[in-house]
């Protein structure tokens, strides 16, 4: 596939250190509150790639972690405590509240039908690879300590601002952007690693170390997790674009002074989901996640359907007519599936095969989800018969992940459950044909106003049609012969 990689500003093949295999690696939830729906529009983004990837066949080794330690309110090692301040607004402990809002965090990707990644592994359960990795960067001289706290010092690289165009001095403003100054910081960009001297007082969690007893600080679990889960070569990482700079920037900084050798290939990041007003936040106008979408009646898969429909490279503007719109035609794409007969011949695998590569090839254009939602009313108007269309329906689900063949039978159950109902409990069971059950209807219609003459008629016109009739206890039941 083709791939924007934000490191070097542009689109290139996707290649892998391991011919075949992608070692991809996201940056996964700080669990102190709900994710909101802009977060979750990055996981769905991702997921839509890791499956794109198995799909093309790759196989993928996929980690993410689960930051329940060391997230500070500014990504610049500023600010409140994340996690503390979580645990103070609920009255419970930090663990309690990383557990809770893992688990919230999990339900809404199942939700969502976001694939749980093959490694998921929580910060805190990794102390001693930070400490290894820390100590390793102080002996080759890329961290120093100052006022208790250990710190990455960014003016022994040659190249820092990775993923930014613009000057140094733009940069640092909006590093600083609100926060105070960390006098002990030898340049404005230098992190936090490890913290001993905690402001925070009442920090629930800390750690022995050479340094002190502390807790490490938050860029420095991305790189302990991927390279423990990953291994040196990471072909592929994730995140939101906020993460960029100075997450990300931050992680390449030391994981590549501790290894000694260039360290991820390729970066994936996606873009904000805005409101009228601006970038969504937890902090800013109506909260919103996705037990929000289903009480105000919205299908979570909805909201799925309506981040496929744009680029992850692009801004998405939400609003509630947005979604209304995006469920208006996904519920209308599943009825046109559902009128689709699974009986209708056999699936032509070689149909199959090419209306696959030419997904491949249009999705494979640096992730084009509104290529492959496209792809979808392609199937249904392909010439083939009804198996074919389903069968290339389902190849595409895989990476789509839209539940469609699921909810077009389930909707198909259901209509035939409401025509029974309407028929006063005459129940008809047969190979799923909306078309035949309406016939069969009307033959025991005509039955029961002793109109035989039509009853007959119809029972001709089945039989015409390579459908016998059986008459049943409960009603009728018929099978193509
Ligand atoms: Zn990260």
């Amino acid at each position: 596939m083709y791939l924007y990689n934000s490191a070097t500003h542009k689109k290139a093949e996707f290649t892998t250190h391991t011919p075949g295999h992608v070692e991809m690696y996201t940056c996964g939830p700080t669990v102190y509150h709900f994710a909101h729906i802009g977060n979750l529009r990055s996981y769905i983004m991702e997921d839509v790639l890791e499956k794109f990837l198995r799909y093309e066949g790759y196989d993928v080794n996929r980690v993410m972690n689960i930051t329940d330690v060391g997230h500070l309110a500014s990504d610049a090692d500023t600010g409140e405590d994340k996690m503390l301040k979580g645990a103070k607004r609920e009255h419970k402990s930090v663990m309690e509240i990383a557990r809770f809002y893992t688990d919230a965090f999990f339900q809404d990707c199942k939700k969502l039908n976001i694939k749980t990644p093959d490694v998921v592994e929580p910060a805190t359960n990794c102390i001693d690879d930070y400490i290894k990795i820390v100590s390793t960067l102080i002996e080759k001289d890329y961290a120093y300590l100052a006022g208790g706290n250990v710190y990455f010092d960014t003016s022994k690289l040659p190249r820092y601002y990775i993923f930014n165009d613009h000057d140094e001095e733009d940069l640092a403003v909006g590093v600083r952007e609100g926060v105070e100054e960390d006098v002990n910081k030898r340049n404005k960009n230098d992190f936090v690693l490890w913290f001993t001297k905690s402001k925070f007082e009442d920090q629930a969690l800390k750690w022995d170390s050479p340094w002190g007893v502390g807790y490490p600080g938050w860029h420095i679990e991305c790189t302990g997790i991927s390279l423990k889960h990953n291994g040196e070569y990471l072909d592929l990482h994730c995140g939101g674009v906020d993460n960029a700079f100075p997450h990300h920037t931050n992680e390449i900084a030391q994981s590549e002074s501790f290894l000694g050798h260039p360290w991820c290939k390729q970066w994936f990041h996606v873009h904000h989901l805005n409101t009228n007003t601006g970038k969504m936040s937890k902090s800013k106008g109506e909260f919103l996640t996705v037990s929000l979408l289903e009480e105000k009646g919205y299908d979570p898969l909805s909201y799925r359907f309506f981040c496929l429909q744009s680029h992850y490279r692009k801004a998405l503007v939400f609003s509630w007519e947005n979604l209304s719109n995006a469920q208006g035609a996904y519920q209308k794409l599943i009825k046109r599936i559902a009128a689709l007969n699974p009986k209708d011949g056999e699936a032509d695998a070689a149909a199959v095969e090419e209306y696959k590569q030419k997904f491949l090839q249009q999705v494979g254009n640096d992730l084009n989800t509104s290529m492959g939602v496209t792809a979808l009313y392609d199937a249904l108007k392909a010439k083939t018969n009804d198996a074919t269309k389903l069968a290339i329906l389902g190849s595409f689900d895989e990476v789509l992940s839209l539940s469609l063949l699921e909810k077009a039978a389930a909707l198909r159950e259901r209509e035939a459950a409401q025509a029974t109902s309407a028929a006063g409990g005459y129940t008809i069971t047969g190979e799923g044909d909306a078309a035949v059950d309406a016939l069969v209807l009307q033959r025991y219609e005509a039955k029961k106003a002793k109109n035989f003459a039509e009853a007959d008629r119809i029972r001709d016109e089945l039989k015409a049609q390579g459908i016998e009739i059986t008459d049943t206890k409960e009603g009728a039941s018929w099978r193509r012969v």
